[in-house]
């Protein structure tokens, strides 16, 4: 087994992480919040002392961080996974950040010999406790086969999409499809409940034709119960179409819906619900509608 680094001991990380030593490796894990990196000390992985410190005792370093500038700061900045790491070193980030940022660090990483995947993921803390992320990677096909059974114990599809970066315009198509999804969904159960109808009533019609699916599935019943509790946090998605625009600006691709959705996010951010749920992107259309999408009578 390999000797595995985790920089990044968060939502995601921290179980992630665990998983990794359930599979029988052995984890240098560290982390900028104290606590964290003693949880995961507690739960059996050996203290690093930096994110350099991590890279020199690691033949594979995993970074899960929140977005691009913490990935650059951790993996490039004074004390980071590079100073640590020796040729034949490979990074695997996993946060999900800009794929130009990817592209950068996998530069700077070449030049030291070190190889590097991107690869972020799909489904969340419950999926990363129980092992069953979806993990789309970029990069090239040896290094994801050489670290492919090491994604195996993280996830239960593991593609890869691309060279790099190519795991996070992946990442970033599946945040705009969901987002989109929210906010059409939002105005249509918003649109149902002012006439008069019950949203439950019109999710159950509507469920098992063309406009159903997984987004409605898990997201319509949460809304009507008005249950925004995360889940997936709008800060987050924010973040991720802010990165899908930037993406789309280089390559001078207009993308008119998610920057659309990318202001809504900003907006409720701003009124203090940057912490709930994604689905709470409906909030922003019930409030233009004046109108709360639940069954008729509930409070
Ligand atoms: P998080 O904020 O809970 O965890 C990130 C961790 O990184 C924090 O513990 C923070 O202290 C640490 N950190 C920041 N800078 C650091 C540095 N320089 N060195 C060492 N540690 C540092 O975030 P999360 O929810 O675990 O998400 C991580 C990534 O996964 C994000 O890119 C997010 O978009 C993505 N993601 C999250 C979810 C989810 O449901 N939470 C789902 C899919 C993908």
């Amino acid at each position: 087994m390999a000797k595995l680094g985790f920089v990044g001991l968060g939502i995601m990380g921290s179980p992630m992480a665990r998983n990794l030593m359930k599979g029988g490796h052995e984890v240098v894990a560290f982390d900028v919040v104290p606590v964290l990196l003693e949880n995961a000390v507690a739960a059996g992985a050996q203290r690093g002392a930096s994110c350099a410190d991590v890279a020199a005792r690691s033949a594979i370093v995993i970074t899960m961080l929140p977005d691009g500038p913490e990935v650059e700061q951790a993996v490039l900045g004074p004390g980071g996974v590079l100073e640590g790491a020796g040729a034949g070193t490979t990074i695997v980030d996993m946060s999900s950040i800009s794929p130009l940022v990817s592209q950068k660090i996998a530069a700077a990483a070449a030049a030291k010999g070190v190889r590097f995947l991107d690869a972020p993921v799909s489904g969340g803390e419950p999926k990363a406790i129980d092992a069953t992320l979806a993990i789309m990677a970029g990069g090239d096909e040896a290094v994801f086969q050489a670290v492919l059974p090491v994604l195996q114990l993280l996830g239960s599809t593991v593609t890869l999409t691309g060279p790099v970066g190519a795991g996070n315009v992946t990442k970033l198509a599946n945040q705009i499809m969901v987002a989109c999804n929210i906010a059409a969904m939002g105005e249509a159960l918003v649109l149902a409940t002012k006439a008069g109808l019950d949203p439950e009533v019109v999710f159950n019609a509507v469920k098992g034709g063309l406009a159903g699916s997984t987004v409605l599935n898990a997201k319509a019943p949460m809304v009507i119960s008005r249950n925004f509790k995360p889940g997936f946090r709008i800060r987050l998605h924010q973040k991720d179409l802010r990165n899908a625009l930037l993406a789309a600006e280089s390559m001078k691709v207009g993308l008119p819906l998610t920057s659309l959705v990318q202001q809504i996010l900003m907006s409720l951010m701003n009124e203090g619900k940057g912490d709930l749920d994604h689905s709470a992107i409906v909030n922003f259309i019930e409030d233009m509608a004046g109108t709360e999408v639940k069954k008729p009578g509930a409070e």
